[in-house]
């Protein structure tokens, strides 16, 4: 059969459900020599099963091993199969022949994972991606029940704060360690101690801001803010953390107050503090309008990361705080207006010494947002400044009495399965 337009010669699948609407995960071969050569894999296609009109070899003597989802799924074959149709899936602890085969070509046995003939429906068999519409496979779509979130936190999760503590935190005595107002267009950067607490405010009323976030000693060690989306949402509020990147992966900070927090969801489905998107920057604009403009968020970044020994090249994806933003019906980014007044805030808790960086968006409050020159021009109409402040716990040992500590770095080794040899000799390395 042709797939992609690549003669496949064999096919496995393998199953990560328990039955035939379940979930499919393929493995395609595209080499009919004894070695499975595995070239895609496509998942969650439920509810069909393609069908190879080819015969398909396995190693005779072969050993493969399937790692896909976290379960490792092995099947251990001794022998190939003759001509016709042959389905097998091979679960956790199962593999299995879906289809008996002809008596000309009975299954060898197979060592390892057990393996027998099941008996799916036939039907099932017959169904080939090439009898099926994009419409009917729609139509037959199985119904996929309400989804729970991926990484929803436990109790003993490091994503669980504690609430009582953090709350205790924003609530305690503080000392004002620095201070400044960020005026409109512009961008600058600060640090801040592990266990300070930072506070972002929009003095005059509503701008957004986009905010980068670094370790203080190691630029390497940035805000990521995809797995921040993941591990708590597209817009994130008291509580939530915003990671850092690999091979780091520990709290930045943690947001310990949120005056838009009754934002919540608009008509729209609009949300505020942002991470779907991520900063304007002038090679889009010049992309889409062809104009040059010098104060976008990441020229502002840049600009403002060059005192502190960074380049353009550490500027990374923003949280774009005060700024509400969504997917419509059809996945397209939006966004709205900022519904920030004078004296709304966001504060973080530093979980490590941070550098930060936050650029007042030439967008302004995003009310007359648009591209090009004409638009720089009247969105500079509703840009307003935004307020920094850095402050220290006036007892500096609040948050260690209370069993608080800087976030450590994710314990993984990092060798990812690799031995690195020593040298010529061949002795494994460290
Ligand atoms: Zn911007």
């Amino acid at each position: 059969m042709d797939w992609l337009g690549v003669r496949c010669l064999v096919l496995v699948i393998v199953d990560s459900s328990e039955g035939p609407s379940g979930l499919f995960n393929f493995l395609v071969g595209v080499d009919p020599s004894p070695q499975l050569h595995t070239a895609l894999a496509f998942r969650q296609f439920p509810g069909f099963i393609i069908h190879v009109p080819q015969a398909w070899f396995l190693p005779s003597d072969g050993y493969r091993k399937w790692n896909i989802g976290g379960n490792t799924r092995k099947a251990v074959f001794q022998q190939r199969l003759a001509a016709g149709p042959k389905w097998l899936t091979a679960g956790p602890s199962s593999a299995r022949i879906v289809e008996t085969c002809p008596s000309a070509c009975e299954p060898d046995a197979v060592t390892g994972d057990a393996i027998s003939n099941v008996g799916w429906p036939s039907a099932l068999l017959d169904m080939s991606i090439h009898n099926l519409s994009a419409t009917d496979r729609l139509r037959s779509r199985q119904p996929i029940p309400a989804p729970v979130p991926a990484y929803l936190p436990t109790a003993e999760s490091p994503l669980t704060v504690d609430t009582a503590l953090y709350s205790s935190a924003q609530q305690a005595p503080r000392v004002l360690v620095e201070e400044f107002t960020l005026p409109i267009r512009s961008g600058r950067a600060w640090k801040a101690p592990a266990g300070s607490i930072v506070r972002i405010s929009t003095p005059e009323g509503p701008q957004v801001g986009d905010l980068n976030i670094w370790n203080a000693h190691n630029p390497r060690e940035r805000f990521w803010a995809s797995r921040t989306r993941q591990l708590h949402a597209t817009h994130v509020s008291t509580y939530d953390r915003l990671w850092s990147c690999l091979p780091y992966m520990r709290p930045l900070v943690t947001i310990i107050s949120d005056s838009l927090a009754w934002y919540g969801e608009d008509e729209h489905g609009g949300r505020v503090h942002d991470l779907l998107g991520t900063r304007c920057d002038p090679y889009i604009n010049t992309v889409l309008s062809g104009g040059e403009y010098n104060f976008h968020c990441h020229s502002n970044l840049t600009r403002a990361v060059l005192p502190f020994g960074l380049a353009e090249s550490d500027v990374h994806d923003v949280i774009n705080i005060f700024q509400v933003t969504g997917l419509d019906a059809k996945g397209r980014y939006f966004m709205n207006p900022c519904p920030a007044a004078s004296g709304d805030y966001l504060e973080f808790l530093a979980e490590q010494d941070i550098l930060m960086a936050l650029s007042t968006c030439p967008g302004g409050d995003l009310s007359l947002w648009g591209f090009g020159a004409d638009s720089e021009k009247e969105m500079i109409k509703c840009c307003r400044p935004l307020k920094v402040e850095v402050f220290r716990l006036a007892d500096e040992d609040f948050l260690r009495k209370a069993g608080w500590q800087p976030a450590e770095p994710s314990k993984y080794e990092g060798k990812h399965g690799m031995t690195v040899p020593g040298g010529e000799l061949g002795r494994a390395g460290v």
